[in-house]
């Protein structure tokens, strides 16, 4: 008996995608260079880069000019330097663990705020005859990660203390930059300004100085200039979305990620026809409901159902009943000649119709930034625009 013949799957056979489009990358990343000036980007492509895949947004933003790219974790460092990521990787989620060899061996920089990061990266080091850069982390308000300004002197002392840490940055973390209130990031910038003058004051050459996320980016170029900040860390922005609509229109951006599927079944229903788990919609008419092969194992939120619409043949069409694991149903009665096949947008545009993270962050109750990151790992990446 010969061997059954298996098909290698490499090629998606669903039609399901999210589109990354290279050209919103670079020209959203051209234009926060240029705002940003004479700061240089760390690009923050954590999560994946936001969900549209990181290993190809990082060489896109490494060849465009990127000085740092920012992660959270190990694993997303040492994934960047295995498939050949060569610039500064900055790994800012204090959580080290296990991964001080990791960090060591791919030349990542950590944030570091623990003595235990200090007494361990310095072993590891040792270990590979290395010296390692590190940034300081500080908690002005933010309330997460980092030492208290009030530490400052022995965290310094600390670092002093181990030779193959080099200190190349120093940083904190904003926690309303976003709100329309100042107050808040003012009195963050002032205990920042105050951490940077005692650093300053030690005669240590800290080569980075850092504070801005998106939101400060695009609002607080005031502090940019009074703290001498070189570096900013922006990360929704270079995925071409504001961080709150009030920021909407500072730079020119564009959505960098569609997300896409088709039509895989078709039918025209009676009256009355219940849609879907629950029957939580009963068609109000003799209606024609289209089924999409994307449901919320693929991120597209159940909190959708009976609420979000998708954009076929350049037209709105409400999603009816709840979205399911792998299928979602849509009302298209009233879009003229839909067919099996035809394309369907869930996020981007089609025709003069579009459809943002915005506003599905809206319908389920969450930020765009969650929208993004939700897009699961079964929907292929696929580059387009060049
Ligand atoms: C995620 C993150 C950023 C980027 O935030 P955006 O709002 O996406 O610009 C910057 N700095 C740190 C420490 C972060 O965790």
């Amino acid at each position: 008996m010969s061997e059954p013949k298996r098909r290698a799957l490499d090629q998606p056979i669903r039609s399901t995608r999210a589109e990354v489009d290279v050209a919103a990358l670079e020209e959203n990343f051209n234009a926060v260079r240029a705002w940003s000036r004479p700061a240089e980007v760390l690009a923050v492509i954590k999560a994946n880069a936001y969900g549209h895949g990181a290993v190809a947004v990082a060489r896109v933003l490494e060849k465009a000019g990127a000085r740092f790219l920012g992660v959270a974790l190990v694993e997303e460092g040492v994934e960047l330097r295995n498939a050949g990521v060569a610039a500064p990787i900055l790994v800012m989620g204090g959580a080290y663990e296990g991964g001080y060899a990791q960090i060591v061996d791919g030349d990542l920089t950590p944030v570091v705020f623990r003595q235990e990061h200090l007494a361990a990266l310095a072993a590891a080091a040792r270990q590979a005859g290395k010296q390692v850069n590190v940034h300081l982390k500080v908690d002005t308000g933010m309330g997460r990660l980092g030492i208290p300004p009030d530490a400052l002197d022995s965290f310094l002392d600390g670092l002093a203390q181990a030779p193959e840490l080099v200190l190349d940055g120093v940083a904190s973390h904003l926690a309303n930059a976003d709100a329309a209130d100042p107050a808040s990031t003012r009195e963050q910038v002032r205990a920042f300004a105050e951490v940077l003058r005692r650093v300053d004051a030690t005669g240590l050459q800290v080569r980075w100085r850092h504070l801005s996320n998106s939101a400060a980016v695009l609002d607080h170029a005031e502090a940019r200039e009074s703290l001498r900040l070189n570096l900013v860390r922006p990360g929704l922005v270079l995925y071409g979305l504001p961080p709150v609509p009030r920021l909407a229109g500072e730079i020119s951006l564009r959505p960098v990620l569609s997300w896409k599927t088709q039509v895989s079944h078709l039918k025209t229903v009676p009256v009355g026809t219940p849609v879907s788990y629950g029957s939580t919609w009963h068609a109000p008419r003799r209606s024609t409901v289209a089924t999409l092969p994307v449901g919320y194992a693929d991120g597209y939120s159940r909190a959708l159902s009976n609420k979000a619409s998708v954009l076929v043949r350049g037209r709105r069409a409400p999603v009816v009943g709840r979205v399911c694991m792998d299928m979602t149903m849509v009302d298209v009665t009233e879009v003229a000649g839909v067919t099996l096949g035809d394309e369907v947008v869930l996020l981007g545009e089609q025709g003069t119709e579009r459809i943002g993270a915005e506003e599905l962050a809206a319908l389920q109750d969450t930020i765009p930034y969650e929208v993004l990151c939700g897009v699961s790992a079964r929907v292929p990446r696929v580059a387009v625009g060049r």
